[in-house]
């Protein structure tokens, strides 16, 4: 991958020689709504040509139309749930390799020199975890050479190519977001713009907190924290990405001509927000297991199994002992995984000696972030405050450096948000803390 990308402008002489002006080098990804239709198409080739014709240097980055890679996960699964997952990827990262041809067929009727570019072109060299791989390397001088004699590349995202097996990867659900940081990185691209169906990065969720507010900027840090924490506006992996490598990224929406939030390294940012957002994650199911030993061992021994069966646990809970022989143990695993969880642990449960397992899935995390809480107290005291004075019991606690999670009943939601949103001052037309 390159060197991090320059956070300013560079300096080049146009090709009119009467004058020379600062440009940029930018990639501009566009998700699958913003590709969505024909017309959204033509729409996006206009946008491209804007950033062209002001003089930078632009390479595209598309998604598949959007429901297409649902649909074609869907065929995939009916010829056999336990696909191939070598062939899986052949059939999902097709989609993407409709629209970068449309795209490029889109600006060159716009009178644009484009040329489209799938990840093996490119390439985008991943490993060869099938389904999820991870990007290794990308090689940019072709398109660099191209991007300097004024052609657009227009580059099918989510894509890759396994060295090992020579064969097509995707990058996992979500994954052109990836694609478009790490090209930008390797570019070294002033900006990274990512087109989506949302105009920016919200203090909190705009459809349940009416009061929420679109930020200018965010830290890369807290942006990462955000999207792990459920915020689903850029893909987690892109955002650590970004971090690692110093992109900045812009989040906005090809629907509406207005700046959108910019996504930087802290130094960017001078005033720092205590609490600068507020996720909530439904996608939780507790499990608590009563009656466990109390000795050394055993959650290396209980953790042991999920782990090997690729289980995910988030929050963990161990209660003191009372007795000095068992103690009670919580924690947390993805709701699509607690089937999976309980019926490991249950067929273990001789080995493990726990009395009892009590899963439950009605329960929402809810995680307030800010990089302003390394350096303020009271920040835990002001959330277990708001949720008390709502009656709203917490279940599990969670922290970081810059973030505070409480697991709830999942019920609380709404009055949650709303109530931690207020008191964090983050409201719409009030003054911040
Ligand atoms: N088309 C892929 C998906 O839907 C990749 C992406 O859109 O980011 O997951
Ligand atoms: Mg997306």
């Amino acid at each position: 991958m390159g060197t991090p990308a320059s956070a300013g402008n560079r300096c080049y002489f146009d090709i009119n020689p009467a004058y020379f002006r600062v440009m940029a080098r930018i990639v501009q990804k566009f998700g699958g709504t913003s590709v969505g239709t024909i017309e959204r198409i033509q729409a996006v080739a206009k946008r491209v040509k804007a950033e062209f014709d002001a003089g930078n240097e632009v390479a595209v980055v598309v998604s598949a139309m959007s429901g297409v890679t649902n649909q074609l996960v869907d065929y995939a699964t009916k010829i056999s749930p336990l696909h191939d997952a070598r062939e899986y990827d052949v059939v999902v990262a097709s989609g993407e390799q409709v629209t970068s041809g449309l795209v490029a067929m889109a600006l060159q009727a716009l009178g644009v020199p484009a040329r489209s570019w799938l990840g093996w072109q490119i390439p985008f060299k991943t490993d060869a975890v099938h389904g999820k791989a991870r990007i290794q390397d990308i090689g940019a001088d072709e398109l660099r050479r191209r991007m300097s004699a004024r052609e657009v590349p227009v580059v099918a995202g989510f894509q890759g190519v396994a060295e090992e097996d020579n064969r097509i990867t995707t990058l996992g659900r979500g994954g052109s977001d990836t694609s478009a940081v790490a090209l930008a990185a390797a570019l070294q691209a002033d900006r990274c713009d990512i087109f989506t169906d949302v105009d920016g990065v919200y203090t909190c969720d705009p459809r349940i907190v009416a009061k929420a507010r679109k930020l200018d900027k965010i830290t890369h840090e807290e942006m990462l924290e955000l999207a792990s924490q459920g915020a689903k506006v850029l893909q987690t992996r892109s955002v650590a990405m970004a971090m690692s490598h110093g992109v900045r990224v812009q989040v906005l929406s090809s629907f509406v001509d207005a700046p959108g939030t910019l996504v930087v390294n802290e130094d960017e940012i001078v005033e720092k927000e205590v609490v600068s957002g507020i996720a909530y994650s439904r996608d939780e199911a507790k499990i608590t297991l009563v009656g466990v030993q109390d000795r050394p061992g055993v959650a290396a021994a209980i953790f042991g199994p999920l782990s090997d069966a690729s289980i995910n646990v988030d929050m963990i809970v161990q209660n003191v002992s009372e007795d000095g022989k068992t103690t009670g143990l919580t924690f947390t695993v993805g709701k699509a995984d607690l089937e999976r969880t309980v019926s490991v642990l249950n067929e273990r449960q001789k080995d493990l000696r726990f009395a009892r397992l009590v899963p439950d899935s009605n329960v929402v995390k809810v995680s307030v972030i800010g990089v302003g809480m390394r350096s303020h107290a009271g920040v835990a005291q002001r959330m277990f405050q708001t949720l008390a004075g709502k009656g709203i019991n917490i279940q599990v606690i969670s922290t970081s450096e810059i973030k505070i999670s409480v697991l709830i009943a999942e019920e609380y939601t709404e009055l949650a948000l709303r109530a931690l949103h207020t008191a964090y001052g983050l409201d719409q037309d009030e003054t911040r803390t």
